[in-house]
């Protein structure tokens, strides 16, 4: 049976290293779109090669200019347009969203051929908590403004996923070993490739594993929640409400001992009251 490709934009998942990962459908249509837009054209055309495609491909970019992505929206009223990435899904640290947007704000047909991300095969092979997680994508590479984006997140219950590269791994696993805790964490290094590895342990262990042989290859790192905190028992309690009421209004120090320890601001407030009258 032929398969007809309405005109729209299709999302296409590639391959994360093993060019078997690309699915039939995939493959179908690579062979059939009218325009592939790709991120570097010679690494999709290895792709494209493998999937017996021989369609036009056009670079794309979302800091591309607002003319061509114009120009592509505008071709999807009549033809089917293909996303492609380097590697994995498109969107997921890779360009696509400003894309996906205006097709949308243009009322185009919008649909995605799902497949390989490195984040999800990464957390799979972990074994960490998969129950919930979140993508962190790259951290910046100052020191400064990773230990800023890892502050915002150290509370934050849940499996973080990191993208990361050979030489900044073990600086970026100290920094993290620092803000966040010594938590349990997995470097899964090349995944679906000859030498796909999983290394566990916590993060100060793998710091030190990689501080002089940083690892050759793509990567993920995984890294576990904050375990459960003891709750606070009532003197400790108390004592922050002494401390907090005594540089500021009752009300303000009831919200500001709640965010810290985590509990009901109201009923701090009352224990507030009660401590100021001197029960
Ligand atoms: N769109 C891709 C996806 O869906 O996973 C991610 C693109 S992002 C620009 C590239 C990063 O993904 C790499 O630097 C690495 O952190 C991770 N990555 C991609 N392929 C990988 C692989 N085979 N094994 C481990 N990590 C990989």
């Amino acid at each position: 049976m032929v398969i007809k490709f309405d005109p729209g934009l299709y999302i296409v998942a590639g391959p994360i290293g093993n060019l078997s990962d690309l699915t039939p459908r995939a493959a179908e249509l690579l062979r059939r779109a009218d325009v592939i837009a790709v991120e570097d054209s010679r690494v999709s055309a290895k792709l494209l090669r493998h999937a017996g495609s021989d369609r036009p491909m056009i670079p794309y970019h979302d800091h591309s200019s607002e003319k061509l992505r114009a120009q592509l929206v505008e071709r999807m009223a009549s033809e089917a347009v293909a996303l492609l990435s380097d590697a994995g899904t498109p969107l997921i640290s890779d360009p696509g969203y400003k894309l996906v947007r205006d097709a949308r704000a243009a009322g185009r047909f919008v649909t995605t051929l799902p497949g390989p991300s490195a984040a999800i095969a990464a957390l799979t092979l972990s074994g960490l908590p998969t129950d919930r997680f979140l993508f962190m994508g790259f951290l910046p590479s100052k020191a400064k403004a990773r230990g800023d984006v890892l502050t915002e997140v150290m509370a934050v219950r849940a499996t973080l996923i990191f993208y990361e590269s050979g030489p900044r791994l073990s600086d970026s696993l100290a920094a993290m070993a620092l803000v966040l805790g010594d938590r349990d964490a997995a470097v899964v290094r090349e995944i679906s490739k000859t030498f796909e590895e999983t290394v566990t342990g916590c993060l100060s262990e793998l710091s030190a594993r990689y501080t002089d042989t940083p690892p050759k290859g793509e990567i993920v790192v995984i890294v576990g929640s904050p375990g459960e905190a003891p709750a606070p028992s009532e003197a400790d309690t108390d004592a922050a409400l002494i401390e907090a009421m005594a540089r500021l209004p009752v009300s303000k120090a009831a919200g500001e001992v709640a965010k810290k320890l985590g509990l009901d601001r109201r009923t701090l407030y009352a224990r507030a009251m009660l401590l100021k009258d001197g029960a």
